[in-house]
Parts: structure tokens; sequence; C-alpha cells
């Protein structure tokens, strides 16, 4: 059969099994469509079913989660974690909570975990996790009693050497903190079962800062590749969240400015740049909406609804969820002048989108490449945790630096080898795929 054959039926099965995860069918299907040259280059991944196995996550948990809130009211949620691929390490993957969560979702990211690991050249498999909890609103007491029972049943299927999880959107510190605390007092045992642990109990420095560190050390090589920088330009983010904050402080230590920000409700526009110290007070001390800003400059603008990248900008950093960036929303990026797009968010762009940035020469810089800094300093957290050691703030930024350097020049070198020079998507698949793929090869038909 020949290669686009070949993808296209599994790409068809896929559709069938999995009926109405539109998602988890976008998220493949980008992957897919890279893939063709490979499958002609290697017909032994086809005789292996190689694509057909990748894509069945190799376990899918779903769990029960009830909790009583603080009137004393019982809730029940619903609770994930698709253990995805374990040929080169550990599942190794966020947890996510919020209402939107469901199996398509967890998929589509356990998916694209599978391959950004892969490319961070560390020993870790991928999966995903979460639940539809939603923890605006909630107290702190109701967000632990969340969080452990979330754990009293995950903690039957992780362990440092199995399975270990981490933040992603509504999951951060305080939540790893409650999770790690069941997990110690359910199992016994002090281990690195989960990263982004607060620096007291076994975090890593820079863990916090590496995913909005990273996308901009990403998005840097890439100006670079071109004989440009991040000097002087302006620049447009989305999200006002973790990987949104680090993203902007590293920016501005560039010598760009960033003059947007935003949240589900609208966004922040302020010319003179965003201010970090604010955000950080509002998001992460205060926990509150970022209308609070104006507050403290009425220079800048608050806007409701979308419309954050109607703003003209050189660099567009999505930082925020997936699907924000539509057709419509690169056209307009494009007739602004933007040069460059870093996803900081998973899957930030629809299928149409990343066409048009590809079809005008932008500088893409897709999610699995990009913002493979956060879970690259997970694995880096993980090392630490089994050495009993810890690297400092420098030693761990600059191991960073480095990861992020390499996907950026395999991810250049995979797309020249295959005939599609410039396209960091095809090239980041492909870097990605390649060493699932041999891993797979190399341990037989499991
Ligand atoms: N949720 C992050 C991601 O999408 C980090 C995962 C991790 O650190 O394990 O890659």
């Amino acid at each position: 059969m020949q290669a686009k054959q070949y993808v296209e039926k599994v790409y068809e099965d896929l559709l069938k099994r999995n009926e109405g995860q539109v998602e988890f069918h976008q998220a493949a299907k980008e992957v897919f469509n890279s893939l063709i040259s490979v499958f002609e280059k290697h017909p032994e991944y086809v005789e292996n079913g190689i694509l057909e196995r990748i894509v069945e996550p190799e376990r899918q948990l779903m769990f029960r989660v009830p909790w009583t809130d603080d009137k004393g009211n019982v809730q029940v949620n619903r609770g994930f974690r698709v253990q995805f691929n374990s040929a080169i390490g550990p599942y190794k993957g966020g947890l996510r909570f919020h209402p939107s969560v469901n199996l398509s979702i967890i998929k589509f990211l356990g998916f694209e975990q599978i391959f950004k690991n892969s490319l961070t050249g560390l020993p870790i498999g991928g999966g995903k996790g979460g639940s539809d909890f939603d923890p605006k609103g909630k107290s702190d007491r109701e967000i632990m009693r969340f969080c452990q029972s979330f754990m009293t049943e995950l903690s039957k299927y992780i362990g440092q050497d199995m399975d270990v999880p981490a933040g992603d959107i509504g999951v951060g510190g305080r939540e790893i903190g409650y999770m790690y605390g069941q997990y110690k007092r359910l199992k016994t045992s002090y281990e690195g079962v989960l990263t982004g642990k607060g620096l007291t109990y076994g975090g890593s420095l820079v863990r916090t800062e590496a995913t909005g560190y990273g996308l901009v050390y990403f998005v840097d090589e890439m100006l670079k590749g071109k004989g440009k920088n991040f000097e002087g330009k302006t620049v447009v983010v989305s999200g006002a969240g973790n990987v949104a904050i680090y993203a902007i402080e590293k920016v501005h230590q560039l010598g760009g400015k960033v003059i947007t920000c935003s949240d589900s409700n609208g966004y922040i526009y302020d010319e003179n740049g965003i201010n970090l110290d604010t955000l950080k007070k509002i998001k992460e001390v205060e926990r509150k909406r970022l209308t609070e800003y104006v507050k403290y400059h009425p220079q800048a603008k608050y806007t409701e609804g979308k419309g954050v990248w109607s703003i003209p900008c050189d660099i567009a950093l999505p930082c925020a969820t997936q699907n924000e960036i539509n057709e419509e929303d690169a056209k307009t990026l494009v007739k602004n002048g933007v040069i460059a797009v870093g996803e900081g968010a998973n899957m930030p762009s629809t299928l149409e989108a990343i066409d048009v940035f590809l079809n005008n020469k932008v500088l893409f810089g897709p999610a699995k490449a990009a913002n493979a800094g956060g879970v690259a300093v997970s694995a880096l957290e993980m090392s630490q945790n089994s050495m009993r050691y810890s690297w400092t703030f420098e030693e761990v930024d600059a191991k960073l630096k480095n990861i992020m350097k390499n996907i950026y020049e395999n991810s250049v070198k995979a797309a020249k080898k295959y005939g599609f020079e410039d396209n960091y998507v095809v090239g980041a698949n492909i870097a990605g795929f390649i060493k699932v793929a041999e891993a797979m090869m190399a341990q037989g038909i499991v």
C-alpha cells in the first residue's frame, strides 16, 4: 500500500473508533499529514503497525471524584488519566482541571505529549490527565478536598517509575502540593511521583518559569535563524497564567515589548508594556480577574471578549488554550505584519490557521516544540529527585536553553531531510515520531 493511502486508512479507522472526539482527531490529523514521507522511507514502520499502535493509548482511566463543598453538599466530578505511550520512558504529562475537560481533550493532549516529550531528548513517555472540576470560585479548602479525593483514586495507577503527572491549566503549585501530600500519606513513600513541586519538598528551580522561558528561547532561535531577534519587537501574548507570565518576563529581558495579555473574559492592552509586578500580584497572589489590572494602570485598556489577535504586532505568542487562533485571526495577524508565531498553549492554532501562517512564510513554532520547556524541566526535576540533589537556577536555566536550541535544530534538520524546509510543524512531528517509532520497533509488538 502507498504511504499516503496507509495514513488515510489509519486516520479513517481512528475517526470510526473515536467518534466525536474532535480535538483528538485534529491533533492526530496534524501529525498524520507530516508523516507520509516518513512511511515512504521506512516501510518497516508500516509493516510493524507503528501508526495503528501509536494512536491507541496503552491505558485509559476514568474515575469518580466525589468531594464535599463548604456548604456540606456532595459534588461529583470525573477524573481522567490517559497513559498513551511508554516506549521511551515512564508516562509523563500534566493534569488539567477545567470544566471543558473530557476524554477527547485529554487524548489530544496525551497524544501531543508523546512527541513533545520525545523532542526534549529526555527519557519520558506520553500521558495526560485531569478533571472537569472548575477551580474558579472554589475556596482553598474545597480545592484541597477535591485534590485529595482525586489523588486517592489516581495514586493506584502512578509512581515515580511508571507515570509522573504535573500541572496544566487549573493545576499549579498549590494543587500539586495537596496531591503530593495525599499520595505520600496513602503510599508512605517520599518519591518524585509529581513534578512542579514546591522548592521545599523536591521541586526544581526554573520549573515555574520553564514553559514561558522555553517558548521565548525557541522563538529566539527561529528569529536568529533568519538574522533577527526580539530587540525592539512588539509582542502580543494571550493568556495570563503561568505560561503567559513567564513568556512576558523573558520577552522583556530580551528587549521586546509585550502589549497584551488576556483571560477567558477579555484582554488588556497596555501600550507601555504589560507590568509584570502587577500581573503576578493579580494572578499569582490574589487569584483575581484581569479587570483589576486597569485599577493600577489607568492608561491600559480592558476589552471584553476575544480580539487580542486584532492588535498589530511583530510576534504573537498564544499562551491561553486550544483553538484560540482560527483562520480569520491568522489572516488578521498576517495582514498586520506578524513575522513569528510561537505556540505556548497546546494546539492554540486550528489546522486552517497553521496553513495561513505557513503559506505566508510566517516563522511558526508549533506547540510540541515551542512549549516543550515545561515538561523538559519536569524531566530535570525527576533526575534531581532520583539523585536526591538539586541544581542551581543558573544550571537548570542553561540546560533548558540548550534543550530548546536542540529541539529547534532537530526540527530544522528533520524538515530539511524530508523536503519541507522551514516547516517546523513537519520537522517537529517527524523528529519526535522517529525516536518513539524506533523504540517501539525494538520492543516488539506490545
Ligand atoms: N502540562 C505541561 C505540558 O503541556 C507540562 C507537563 C509536565 O510537566 O509533565 O507539557
